[in-house]
């Protein structure tokens, strides 16, 4: 199976936007933004899809 899902973050401290996959999101949620260290949830962090 390929779980490897690609999910963009945009932080809503500093608008960064990063392409993350399912591991980097689980991260993301636990540690906060890379950039700035705000907070993450996971309304901020939305699944690619093309509609
Ligand atoms: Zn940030």
């Amino acid at each position: 199976m390929t779980s490897s899902q690609t999910h963009t973050f945009v932080c809503q401290e500093c608008r960064r936007s990063i392409e993350v996959d399912g591991a980097m999101r689980a991260t993301l949620l636990e540690t906060g933004c890379v950039v700035c260290g705000a907070p993450v949830t996971e309304s901020d962090i939305a699944d690619l899809q093309t509609a």
